[in-house]
């Protein structure tokens, strides 16, 4: 759909297509460069090496290349701060006629009747949310203490040691070996725009999925970089103070995001990681539903 959306606003969207920041001068005459590198898919398939690579000299450059920023090859001049009890992100689908198999109804033991539901377990070293998808999957995606992954020695064993934690059953042979993994989640980078390239979404900076922030983000982010950018896409002769000035504007909107929203975030994270005094927690919010929403409403907008 997003990229539909973008191609109907007249993006040129090339596919397989991975990009780095080789170098941004800091004269706004100067252009922004990007190397293109696309394989070629049926190349691949045929199991042979087959690459394009190519160039792109751009006026302004927006890095939304999530967690990892991997267009940013210089770091020195893209800081990223890593918080050092950081969690990792981990993710699979397990089909939901697999689970239909077993003797403990999964859809009735987690109440998961309907397809908009999402159920929450915390663990002591984690937590875990797991949801129906549109193609009869569960979907299980956690964040988890990398401490807790090396001493279970699999994610999978972390997955089930949580589980069991919380009073349910292990997925044992259910488990599938393949769960897709993120680097570590909590970061923030500073600065987010400097010579004409921009960060945005995951790219600035995430706290943890807990309170299921980070596409709004992205997309509160998108909508707002393109009220400031779109003025002078057009422009050719964008001007050094001009440049500067978009550049701090934008730094300045994430440093208020994460003063404003993501504070909040880091506050239910902090509380989430101890899990009694976050059932606690949840009873009392039940009791207040104001200020339970006023916190939702705060940590997703
Ligand atoms: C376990 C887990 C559960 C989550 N649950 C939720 C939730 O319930 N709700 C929610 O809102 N958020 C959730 N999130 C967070 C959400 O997934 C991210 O915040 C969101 O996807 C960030 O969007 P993004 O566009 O910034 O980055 P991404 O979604 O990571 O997209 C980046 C894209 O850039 C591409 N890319 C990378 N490098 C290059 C390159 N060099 N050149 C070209 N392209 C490149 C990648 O292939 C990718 O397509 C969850 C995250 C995790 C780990």
């Amino acid at each position: 759909m997003l990229v539909k959306a973008a191609i109907g606003q007249g993006v040129a969207y090339l596919d397989g297509t991975t990009a780095t920041l080789e170098s941004s001068f800091t004269q706004a005459s100067e252009p922004v460069v990007l190397q293109l590198r696309s394989a070629s898919t049926a190349a691949e398939k045929a199991g042979q090496q087959s690459e394009r690579w190519g160039v792109a000299l751009v006026r302004i450059a927006v890095v939304a290349a999530g967690l990892t920023r991997s267009p940013l090859i210089n770091r020195t001049a893209w800081p990223a701060e890593v918080a050092p009890n950081s969690r990792i992100g981990v993710q699979c689908l397990i089909p939901a006629e697999l689970l239909r198999r077993q003797e403990w109804s999964w859809s009735q033991g987690l109440q998961l009747m309907q397809g908009n539901e999402l159920r929450m377990l915390i663990g002591s070293r984690g937590y875990l949310g797991i949801s129906r998808t549109d193609g009869d999957y569960y979907d299980f995606a956690a964040a988890l203490d990398p401490a807790a992954i090396r001493s279970e020695k699999s994610i999978e064993a972390a997955i089930d040691r949580l589980l069991v934690e919380c009073a349910l059953p292990a997925l044992g042979k259910l488990n599938p070996n393949r769960w897709a993994s993120t680097p570590h989640l909590t970061r923030a980078s500073w600065p987010v725009a400097r010579d004409r390239v921009f960060l945005l979404g995951d790219s600035m900076g995430y706290v943890e999925p807990f309170t299921g922030e980070g596409m709004s983000w992205g997309l509160a982010g998108a909508k707002r970089l393109d009220k400031m950018l779109g003025p002078v896409l057009g422009d050719s002769s964008l001007s050094q103070s001009a440049a500067e000035e978009l550049e701090s504007g934008w730094n300045r909107w994430a440093a208020g995001q994460r003063r404003r929203n993501q504070s909040v975030c880091r506050w239910v994270a902090g509380q989430v990681r101890r899990p009694t005094r976050a059932a606690w927690l949840l009873t009392g919010l039940d009791w207040l539903p104001p200020v339970r929403n006023m916190i939702l409403r705060k940590a997703t907008r």
